[in-house]
């Protein structure tokens, strides 16, 4: 027997490295009239590192006990950024601690008891008050993202003692699958991200992307996927992170990046890019329209 189009175009997306998880997902990827991109693993590789360790003036901490301390509660966290921070320390030969009563929340960071001691780890505008003792960190870390990098602040017992300065490369593919996201969907993708509008800005322009959304929670790219679905627009969100999570679910079809995205991601998302090729996202879509050709 032949098999049904959108059968074969399941099988078609397989071999290009893309998981589609039924038909009616098949067919909802075909209908995308809007896109909605992460950053941090998504349009960059996903494998950043740490490029810059600076104790704030004060802290009393060396840049190897900083490192250490901060790696010791990102441990148990399976973020990019947490991931950087630790090879960084061991690449260092640094000894972590153990970390007791880890959170982590999406968006914002980590928090961990590390020898007695609580440290939280993550994003400057969610740690750092608008305090005139916190005019330091926030400096630094504002230079950092000035640099188009993604700053982390360390804080100990509720007193910021240090920033990191992290950076992703960009897909090798990222500025093309954007160009071919645009021709086939007739608008520019949308870039969501929580990390800071300095780095997201700066690597938008890079892949011709005018319209950024940064500093958002995993509430707000929910709320970015139901303004567009609210303005008449399929939307079809492509994430990897916990953080993304809800706006996978929110859309009309959710695509998750296979190989540093995390479990739930997997789980929540319609398709999974497992081949980690972004460009296979673009040619999924246009098997699915061609694959809807053939059914009607
Ligand atoms: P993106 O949306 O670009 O994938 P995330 O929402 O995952 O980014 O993270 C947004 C910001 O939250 C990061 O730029 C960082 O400042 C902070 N953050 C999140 N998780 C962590 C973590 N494990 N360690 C340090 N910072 C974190
Ligand atoms: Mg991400």
């Amino acid at each position: 027997a032949t098999m049904p189009p959108l059968l074969s175009a399941i099988a078609n997306a397989g071999r290009h490295g893309v998981l589609v998880k039924s038909a009616v997902v098949m067919e909802q990827l075909g209908q995308t009239q809007a896109v909605a991109l992460d950053k941090t693993g998504t349009l960059t590789e996903g494998t950043p590192r740490v490029t810059d360790v600076r104790p704030l003036p004060g802290s009393g901490l060396t840049e190897d006990q900083l490192l250490a301390l901060a790696a010791s509660a990102e441990h148990p966290s399976e973020h990019p950024l947490a991931r950087a921070v630790v090879d960084a320390a061991r690449t260092r030969g640094l000894r972590l601690a153990t970390a007791e009563d880890f959170t982590s929340a999406p968006g914002i960071g980590v928090t961990a008891t590390v020898d007695g001691r609580a440290v939280a780890v993550g994003a400057p505008s969610r740690l750092v008050a608008d305090a005139a003792s916190d005019e330091p960190a926030r400096a630094c870390a504002q230079a950092l993202e000035d640099e188009g990098r993604t700053a982390v602040v360390v804080e100990c017992d509720g007193t910021p003692v240090g920033v990191l300065g992290i950076a992703d490369r960009l897909r090798p593919d990222a500025a093309a699958t954007v160009a071919r996201l645009d021709a086939l969907t007739g608008r520019t993708p949308i870039l969501v991200t929580g990390d800071n509008p300095r780095a997201a800005a700066r690597l938008a322009a890079e892949v011709g992307i005018t319209d950024v959304r940064a500093g958002l929670l995993p509430k707000d790219k929910v709320a970015v996927v139901r303004e567009l679905e609210q303005a008449g627009l399929r939307t079809t969100v492509i994430g990897d992170g916990v953080n993304d999570a809800p706006a996978l679910a929110a859309a009309h079809a959710g695509i998750a990046m296979g190989r540093a995205g995390s479990d739930l991601a997997l789980e929540t998302a319609d398709a999974v890019v497992v081949r980690d090729e972004l460009a296979t996202v673009p040619t999924v879509i246009a098997l699915s329209r061609r694959a809807r050709k053939l059914v009607v």
